[in-house]
């Protein structure tokens, strides 16, 4: 237990210094960037997820030591019982899958200028001028009528084509460069090419039938495209209503800086956290408390639906738990002697806008995970506040095991702010707080992380579960 009378933060990178440490972190950041580069969408990280934990003996039934609960392929939630009874409580690591990208929309495909294009609608809170000129990769499920589930992946593979939404050249764009960013990039102006091959399209015109001949002349490259799905996927127009298609960049996330110190890549807020998570429950085989890892989606949204933290799915999972295995247990009890953690990114100090940040309450990437006590905006508004109480808990925790942490806020107090799910866990009475590590340019297309940071974010997450 420390006694220093001034607090002075410690830096992961000075305390991991062991030629050992680095190699760990190392280590673990190959197989971090191998996790955001495979997995990009909701869907595709809840499978891994499911993936990795059957392979750890993770088992669907509820008997179950190590259990798993799939809900609508975008969500899952991981139980690994304790020694202790439920009704004292549990270790609980909330995070999110999803992440802010262009959906298509339901009617996505036309034809105009020669090329054909699908329009966008976009997911979370982006910023649109950073998805022009880009690759952009196509993921996601279609549906058909007969419940057959097509996967797409297009544009990860060297050998696929990537998609683009070109942007306006400078030299038509002096209208444009007067108004405000907020104005200038419109939704309804983010479609993005899917062709431009009319040869392709010639010998397309036969089941049109011949009164629609200039129909088909005037949509002959959409036609093109429609074919190509069918041809290569058994897709027809309408079985775009039924499905979820997401245009991601079409990078992946790699090392970042001379000393590749750093991470860059797409989807790190918040799968940074749920691999950390994962990682650090499938290390503990015999924990004193039942540890649950929820793995949410829709936060970007605002936690709205079924498959979200504001779902009844954790109450409901945690319900069958214990009418399985503890039937004289009240629920409420459970949830109120529950410790959480809101695993979830911070946006740390950025160099070039550090008139944002409050310098005294920001965090710094290369000082492990950062605490926010409180989220919200202006005046705590919509914040989860934790205790403090909870927060010297923690504390204490970190500090006897050596691993690095902070404590901060987002920006100055009137500059905005965020929310997590944190809160949708707090309604339970449980201890709650937001935990996880800095990262610039957050909901970009390709967020900065620090190794060490994420290295010392699992020590963090080992460290609670157990
Ligand atoms: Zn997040």
């Amino acid at each position: 237990m420390s006694h220093t009378l001034k607090h002075t933060p410690a830096n992961c990178w000075q305390v991991y210094s062991s030629q050992e440490q680095r190699k760990a972190i190392s280590d673990f950041a190959v197989r971090y960037i191998d996790f955001i580069t495979q997995c990009k969408t909701e869907r595709e990280t809840v499978r891994w997820i499911r993936d990795r934990a059957r392979e750890a003996g993770f088992s669907d039934d509820p008997q179950s030591p190590a259990f798993y609960r799939v809900l609508k392929d975008k969500s899952i939630i991981l139980v690994r019982r304790g020694r202790r009874p439920l009704k004292e409580g549990l270790r609980v690591l909330g995070a999110h899958v999803d992440t802010p990208r262009l959906d298509l929309k339901q009617n996505p495909l036309y034809e105009t200028c020669d090329l054909a294009l699908a329009k966008t609608h976009y997911y979370g809170g982006l910023r649109k001028h950073q998805w022009f000129s880009r690759s952009l990769a196509l993921h996601g499920v279609v549906v058909t009528q007969d419940g057959d589930k097509v996967n797409l992946r297009i544009g990860e593979e060297a050998e696929d084509p990537v998609f683009l939404i070109p942007d306006l050249l400078p030299h038509l764009a002096s209208q444009q460069n007067e108004k405000k960013l907020s104005e200038a990039f419109e939704g309804e102006k983010m479609n993005v090419i899917l062709g431009n091959d009319k040869a392709e399209t010639s010998s397309a015109g036969g089941e049109i039938g011949e009164e629609a001949s200039e129909e088909a002349e005037r949509e002959s490259i959409k036609k093109g495209v429609l074919q190509l799905l069918y041809a290569r996927y058994g897709l027809t127009e309408e079985d775009l209503f039924s499905a979820e298609l997401q245009l991601t960049p079409a990078d992946p996330a790699r090392s970042v800086g001379l000393d590749q110190s750093l991470v860059g890549g797409f989807g790190q807020d918040d799968r940074v956290c749920v691999f950390c998570g994962l990682q650090a429950l499938l290390q503990e085989s015999d924990p004193e408390y039942t540890q649950m890892a929820l793995f949410w989606d829709k936060e970007e949204i605002g936690s709205e639906g079924a498959t979200s933290a504001r779902s009844m799915f954790f109450e409901y999972t945690l319900q069958e738990l214990l009418e399985t295995l503890e039937p004289g247990s009240r629920l409420s009890r459970v949830l109120a002697n529950s410790r959480a953690l809101s695993a979830d990114v911070h946006g740390g100090l950025d160099p070039d806008h550090q008139d944002l940040h409050d310098p005294m309450n920001s965090s710094k990437l290369g000082y492990g995970p950062v605490f926010c006590k409180f989220t919200g905006h202006r005046g705590k508004l919509g914040a989860n506040d934790a205790t403090a109480e909870y927060v010297a808990w923690l504390r204490s925790l970190l500090n006897s095991k050596g691993i690095p942490w902070q404590m901060a806020e987002i920006g100055k107090v009137d500059a905005g702010g965020g929310g997590t799910v944190a809160k949708h866990l707090a309604v339970y009475g449980m201890d709650i707080i937001d935990c996880g590590p800095s990262v610039l340019g957050m909901h970009s297309p390709f967020e900065l992380t620090s190794k060490a940071d994420i290295y010392a974010t699992y020590q963090a997450f080992r460290a609670f579960l157990e």
